[in-house]
């Protein structure tokens, strides 16, 4: 992540973590929800556990925690270990019977102990770093509130992460984000918006591109059978494609049928056969290439076009 992305994922988190729930049970909720083993590193949670009544010592805690800067932001919260330092145990949570608000609440504490988000260039990702049996525990809570999440183990502990970048503005939404949530969703906007266009200009300089090569390729052609007289034994249809081709190096298919009033793809057959014929007629010349007389034998091995 770029000190600007962390810069803003430490904004969520300040901005999450200065949410002060006005009912008790959110409160109750939100302390459950940091767990009973939170490491205090940031001092917006060492705060909010002060304010929830978690931790007496949590200043103490935060000073003999306190991380070097240099420790990426993706990190802060994931790396929790096991960890009293003096903090109250939380009163234990009853995800099953709770209401909607304290579900928030404790999403948001589970979050802010155990959540992970990180945003590099194109892609957002969240993930909770928790013990793993709570990860599925974790993971069918979240599909409940209609925001589906993966889990699996990695070194002994669970994750449960979601990469879809809509899911996790929807949940850090949901949990009370505000002003930096709608700059992460700006910048997500602007970068897909990016991504788009450099995919059209792409696409359409491609498309540019081979048309151009391929007018180079007929107007070659063509020029090679008039030389050999070939092109004069072509249907009537076939001398006016390559009349019009000469005439307009620039036109589209499309434009030179509208042009001859005859459909596209005569007009690609016709320019397919000028390319065919001057190709095999490069590779073995006729007789009149050579100043023989007759018809050009290179005529019969090709039907004619229509
Ligand atoms: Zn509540």
């Amino acid at each position: 992540m770029s000190q600007a992305d962390r810069d803003l994922v430490a904004a969520i988190r300040a901005e999450l973590a200065s949410i002060d729930p006005a009912r008790r049970c959110d409160r109750l909720a939100e302390s459950a929800g940091l767990g009973s083993d939170l490491v205090m590193r940031e001092a917006a949670v060492a705060r909010l556990a002060v304010r929830l009544g978690r931790a007496t010592n949590a200043g103490a805690a935060l000073a003999s925690r306190r991380r070097p800067k240099h420790l990426h932001a993706q990190d802060e919260g994931a790396g929790a270990q096991a960890a009293g330092d003096g903090a109250l145990p939380p009163s234990p949570f009853d995800w099953a019977t709770a209401a909607l608000h304290c579900r928030l609440a404790w999403l948001r504490g589970r979050f802010l102990a155990r959540g992970s988000l990180s945003i590099v260039t194109s892609r957002t990702h969240l993930e909770f770093v928790v013990p793993a049996a709570e990860a599925p525990v974790l993971a069918s809570r979240l599909e409940e509130m209609g925001l589906s999440a993966s889990w699996r183990l990695r070194r002994g502990r669970g994750v449960v992460v979601w990469k879809s970048a809509e899911t996790v503005s929807l949940f850090l939404r949901r949990i009370g984000g505000g002003a930096s949530l709608l700059e992460i969703e700006a910048r997500q906007v602007s970068r897909a918006l990016r991504g788009e266009l450099n995919r059209v200009i792409n696409a359409e300089s491609a498309n540019l591109q081979r048309s151009v090569e391929a007018a180079g390729r007929q107007l070659a052609a063509i020029s090679v059978l008039e030389g050999s007289g070939l092109l004069g034994e072509q249907s009537f249809q076939v001398r006016s494609v390559a009349a019009a081709r000469c005439e307009t190096p620039e036109a589209t298919l499309g434009e030179l049928a509208e042009r001859l009033e005859v459909h596209r793809s005569t007009v690609q057959r016709a320019l397919d056969r000028l390319e065919r014929l001057a190709l095999l007629d490069v590779v073995a010349p006729g007789p009149r290439a050579v100043g023989g007389t007759g018809q050009h034998p290179l005529s019969a091995d090709l039907p004619a076009s229509r």
